[in-house]
C-alpha cells in the first residue's frame, strides 16, 4: 500500500453532499424530518430512480442483480482489476431518519463526482452500491440483499422471503424494475468500504469525528412459539387459564434478566410479538415472538441461545403453556480486513481528524460482504446517538470529514 502525496488528493464538495441528502429526504417524508422508505415500496423505487439518475449524470452505468442490489461502476485504467467499492442502503425504518444508510450511498457517489471534477483516474474500477432491504422491516430478516450477494442465503431463500403484506421478494423485486441478472461473478470487488452514522453515543462523547470500525458483533434470531388455550375473559378463573400472552410477558422479563447476568456486552431484545387472537375479551391461546441476541463473541452467542431456550421452557411450565424455540438465522461476529482498516487509519491521520477504533453494535451490509471481500467501515457521529428515529441527525461537517476519509481510502486501494 502506498500513501498518495497529500497535495494531489482532491477534497469533496460538502455543499453538494449535503444537498443530495436533503433531496433524497424529500422521498417518503414522515413528520417533516423523518423518512419511511420500506424496501421495494413506491418510495424505495423513487429513491432508487433518483440515485440511478445521479449515477447516470456522473457517467456511471447502473447494473442490478437478482436481489435488486444496485451497482454503479466507474471504469478504471485496468479493466482486469476488481472494483474498489463503497455503499450502503437507501431503504429506511418506518420512522427512520435521513442519514442511516443514505449517507453511505451518497458519500460513495460524492467520491466519484469529486474525482470526475478533478479529472482523476484510478487504476482499479470504482463502484457505488445500494444494497436492497437492509432494514428488514418489510422483508425479514434485514441485510437481505448483501446476504444473498455474499452467498449466505441461496436463490430460493431470497426469492421466497415474504413481505409483511404477504408478497414474495422475487415478485416485488421484479415489479420494482430493479431486479437484474448480474451475479457476484460479474461484479468482482477488491475491497468494500461502508460509511455509516454510528447510531450510538460513543464518538460524540469522545469528541471524535471518525470511528474506524474493526469488528461487528454477531447476531442470532430465535423464533419462540407459545401455545396455551383460547378462553373467555369473563368465565375462566385466573388459575384455570393457559394464557400464552401472559406467559410470553413473563418470558420477556426472564430473558432480560438472563442477558443482564451474562454481562454488559450482551444484548437480548424482543421487538415483535404477535398473538393468534386480537380481542380484549379473549385469553390468548397462542403467541409468537422473535428474540434478537447479540454479542462480539460467538461462544457467548451459542451459550445465550441455549439459555434463551432454557428460560422460555421453564417459564412455559410455570404458566401451563408450551414453548418451542428454534434458531431462525444467525450472523457470526465479523473481523474486518486489516489492510482496509490501515487504509482508513492512514486517511484519518492524513486529514488530522480526531478518531477512535471501535466495534459496531449494529449489523450492517459490510458484515455480510466481509465474508467475501476485504472490507472495513467508517463511522461518523450522530447527534445524541439517536437513530431509527425522525430526530436522527449528522452534521454537514462530519459527513464531509467521513467522505474525505472514504475518498482517500478508496484511492489508496484503487491506485
Ligand atoms: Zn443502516
Amino acid at each position: 500500500m502506498t500513501d498518495l502525496p497529500a497535495n494531489t488528493i482532491p477534497i469533496i464538495n460538502t455543499e453538494r453532499l449535503w444537498a443530495r441528502h436533503m433531496e433524497m429526504a424529500k422521498i417518503g417524508v414522515v413528520e417533516k424530518t423523518g423518512n419511511c422508505r420500506l424496501a421495494l415500496t413506491p418510495e424505495d423505487i423513487e429513491a432508487r430512480t433518483l440515485f440511478a439518475h445521479w449515477c447516470g449524470d456522473a457517467g456511471m452505468e447502473v447494473k442490478c442483480d437478482r436481489a435488486g442490489n444496485m451497482f454503479a461502476i466507474r471504469p478504471g485504467r485496468n479493466p482486469a482489476r476488481g472494483a474498489v467499492a463503497a455503499g450502503s442502503h437507501l431503504d429506511t425504518q418506518p420512522h427512520g431518519g435521513r442519514f442511516d444508510g443514505i449517507s453511505g450511498v451518497l458519500t460513495a457517489l460524492e467520491v466519484i463526482e469529486t474525482l470526475n471534477d478533478a479529472g482523476f483516474e484510478t487504476d482499479a474500477p470504482l463502484m457505488v452500491i445500494n444494497w436492497t432491504n437492509e432494514e428488514g422491516v418489510r422483508f425479514a430478516p434485514g441485510i437481505l440483499g448483501s446476504a444473498w450477494f455474499a452467498g449466505r442465503i441461496d436463490d430460493e431463500t431470497l426469492d421466497e422471503t415474504l413481505s409483511t403484506d404477504g408478497k414474495r421478494f422475487a415478485d416485488e423485486a421484479a415489479a420494482s424494475g430493479w431486479r437484474g441478472t448480474k451475479t457476484p461473478v460479474d461484479l468482482p470487488m477488491e475491497a468494500f468500504f461502508e460509511l455509516h452514522i454510528e447510531q450510538g453515543p460513543v464518538l460524540e462523547d469522545a469528541g471524535a469525528d471518525i470511528g474506524v470500525v474493526t469488528t461487528v458483533q454477531g447476531l442470532s434470531w430465535l423464533d419462540v412459539r407459545v401455545t396455551g388455550m383460547d378462553a373467555h375473559a369473563g368465565t375462566t378463573p385466573l388459575a384455570a387459564r393457559r394464557d400464552a400472552l401472559l406467559a410470553s410477558g413473563a418470558m420477556l422479563v426472564a430473558l432480560n434478566k438472563m442477558g443482564r447476568d451474562i454481562g454488559e456486552d450482551a444484548r437480548v431484545s424482543v421487538g415483535r410479538l404477535t398473538t393468534a387472537t386480537d380481542g380484549p375479551s379473549t385469553v390468548v391461546g397462542a403467541a409468537e415472538f422473535v428474540i434478537d441476541i447479540r454479542h462480539p463473541d460467538q461462544k457467548v452467542i451459542d451459550h445465550m441461545q441455549t439459555e434463551c431456550a432454557r428460560v422460555c421452557i421453564a417459564v412455559a411450565q410455570e404458566y401451563g403453556v408450551e414453548a418451542r424455540v428454534s434458531v431462525r438465522f444467525g450472523i457470526p461476529p465479523t473481523q474486518f480486513d486489516q489492510s482496509c482498516i490501515d487504509a482508513l487509519e492512514s486517511a484519518v491521520k492524513g486529514l488530522q481528524l480526531p478518531y477512535r477504533r471501535m466495534a459496531s453494535g449494529a449489523l450492517h451490509d459490510a458484515a455480510n460482504i466481509a465474508a467475501k471481500v476485504p472490507t472495513a467501515m467508517i463511522f461518523i457521529p450522530c447527534r445524541d446517538g439517536i437513530s431509527h428515529n425522525i430526530a436522527e441527525y449528522a452534521t454537514k461537517e462530519h459527513l464531509a470529514a467521513g467522505c474525505n476519509v472514504l475518498l482517500r481510502a478508496m484511492l489508496t486501494k484503487a491506485g
